[in-house]
């Protein structure tokens, strides 16, 4: 614990002027997951000894197996080219099948809840209350720390449950759904459309220019959020979540 919040003093605020980035947080809290249960049965960081990494060879194989059965999920795959099989979607999906997810990886139901929540809260497009968002994410901190004190917690988990609250106070002018990458990544086929039909094609930086220029204009956040019709509040938030944003208790 005294490790945990040492570290946040020290560090520097301008590592957050990135924000927090939505997409990438599903997948990162996922993995977490993952890679402490591959490590259960020994209880390290890493595997450093045969026995230990066979034991961890063997918790993958059937963690993996066991997520393909039951959830019909390709986990920790790698991909032709690079990467691995680990995307948006499978993360969704692992955090919202909790209770199978915790029963096959033998990790703590209510921590991976807890994960699901604060990774709800963030992606949910609505204002979040960032001292109850604080409050949420250190109490979850406590717990993994409880749990598993002996997998460092990557940075990227850290980022959000020791830092969130600061990082969502320092862009309080709009909701941070809207300044992930889940919306970048809904611009796909805008950029095809854009550079087919809306660009001059004279020269590739000619089209370039086109196409960056249509997209500045159209997705420039203040423009965006005066037409962005209400985020339907989806059945999916769980209460938790609710507690956790800026909205009115009628809708
Ligand atoms: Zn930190």
């Amino acid at each position: 614990m005294a490790l945990l919040f040492s570290v946040v003093t020290v560090e520097n605020e301008n590592a957050f002027k990135y924000g927090l980035s939505t997409l990438h947080a599903w997948i990162r809290f996922m993995e977490m997951i993952l890679h402490i249960s591959y490590n259960l049965g020994f209880e390290k960081w890493s595997a450093t000894t045969p026995e230990n990494k066979q034991l961890k060879e063997d918790k993958k194989k059937y963690v993996q197996k066991r997520f393909r059965e039951v959830l019909g999920l390709h986990i920790d795959k790698p991909r032709q080219g690079s990467g691995n099989s680990n995307d948006g979607n499978t993360a969704r999906r692992f955090f919202q099948n909790y209770q199978c997810s915790a029963e096959i990886t033998g990790i703590d139901e209510e921590l991976i809840k807890r994960l699901y929540v604060i990774l709800q809260t963030m992606s949910s497009g609505y204002p979040i209350n960032a001292e109850k968002f604080g409050q949420y994410t250190l109490i979850t901190a406590q717990l993994y720390v409880s749990k598993y004190k002996w997998y460092y917690m990557p940075s990227s988990v850290h980022k959000v449950l020791i830092h969130g609250a600061k990082i969502i106070e320092h862009y309080a002018v709009l909701p941070i759904g809207q300044l992930s990458e889940d919306a970048q990544e809904a611009r796909n086929k805008d950029y095809k459309k854009y550079r087919l039909h809306h660009a001059r094609k004279c020269s590739r930086s000619a089209t370039n220019e086109d196409v960056l220029h249509i997209l500045l204009y159209t997705s420039d956040p203040y423009i965006s959020s005066l037409n962005k019709p209400s985020f339907l509040i989806s059945k999916e938030l769980f209460d938790e979540v609710k507690e956790l944003l800026e909205i009115k208790g009628d809708e």
